[in-house]
């Protein structure tokens, strides 16, 4: 067991990466908090993880909003005692193009991803700082270091994650707290699914078009990335246990970007 006891928060755990990453981290004996805007759903996957013989709490927190973030990561430490692993993985994703971006839209994708990834960050220092460690993983995106059309503000709000990880990394240091950035490529969640006839409309392309030609044409095999990738390198950053590996951002993308 690689957490065994562990408290860990993910956020956006109701769905998709964050779900598997949450049964991933309790299979591996950690007590998950399962953190979703979508309360029914934090609580539906935090069910069915406690029949399953895993530690799971469901609560609702929408990461944009600080009241409810304080609360919810309060919650967290009183219901589990500690808490050692943040995962900020809530994501949402608007696909438009830069010169017809509605400013709303623009403001709520950078809320959800940058607002969200600094109000989970600084509720969850405090506690790791008073225990003398910790783990923060941010879930960047292989758009963290390249650009696509359509993606003005997920781009911009992915690359900014990795400052924000290294910041975390140098002033998390004297407590023990490690920062480090997942960069997946494509995986086959609802946020996937939605973008395809998005794209397909947008571009002039039809959907199958869209997988081949567009999300998975710079990859090494034609390959999507898997949600049980991507938890098996969170499970890694999360147990590992040295300050030797902070600050760093790791591509999972089938080679789609290579640095
Ligand atoms: P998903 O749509 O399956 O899940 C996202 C979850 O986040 C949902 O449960 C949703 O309710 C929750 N959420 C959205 N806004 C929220 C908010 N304001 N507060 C709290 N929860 C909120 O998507 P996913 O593909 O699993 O994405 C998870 C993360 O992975 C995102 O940050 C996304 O940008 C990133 N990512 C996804 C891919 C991909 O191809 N799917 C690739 C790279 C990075």
């Amino acid at each position: 067991m690689r957490l065994q006891d562990k408290v860990a928060v993910v956020t956006g755990a109701a769905s998709g990466i964050g779900e598997e990453i949450a049964r991933t981290f309790a299979r591996e004996g950690a007590k998950v908090v399962i953190a979703d805007r979508d309360l029914a759903g934090a609580e539906a996957v935090a069910e069915a993880m406690n029949a399953a013989g895993l530690r799971a709490l469901g609560i609702a927190m929408d990461v944009t909003d600080e009241s409810q973030v304080e609360a919810g990561m309060a919650k967290a430490v009183e219901t589990f005692g500690r808490l050692d692993v943040l995962v900020s993985n809530a994501g949402i994703q608007i696909v438009a193009p830069l010169d017809a971006f509605e400013f709303a839209k623009w403001q709520r994708l950078l809320a959800v991803h940058l607002d969200g990834a600094f109000l989970t960050t600084r509720a969850a220092l405090r506690p790791m700082y008073r225990q003398g460690g910790g783990t923060v993983i941010y879930m960047g995106s292989v758009h963290s270091k390249e650009a696509s059309v359509l993606k003005a503000p997920y781009v911009t709000a992915k690359h900014g994650l990795i400052g924000l990880a290294k910041v975390v990394a140098k002033e998390g240091a004297a407590h023990g707290v490690r920062a480090n950035v997942i960069c997946p490529g494509y995986v086959r969640t609802p946020l996937v699914d939605r973008q395809i006839p998005e794209q397909a409309r947008d571009l002039g392309l039809s959907p199958e078009e869209v997988v081949s030609k567009v999300m998975l044409k710079d990859t090494v095999d034609g390959q999507f990335t898997t949600v049980e990738d991507v938890a098996q390198v969170a499970l890694f950053l999360a147990s590992f246990e040295s300050n030797a590996l902070t600050g760093q951002s790791l591509v999972v993308s089938h080679g789609w970007f290579m640095q």
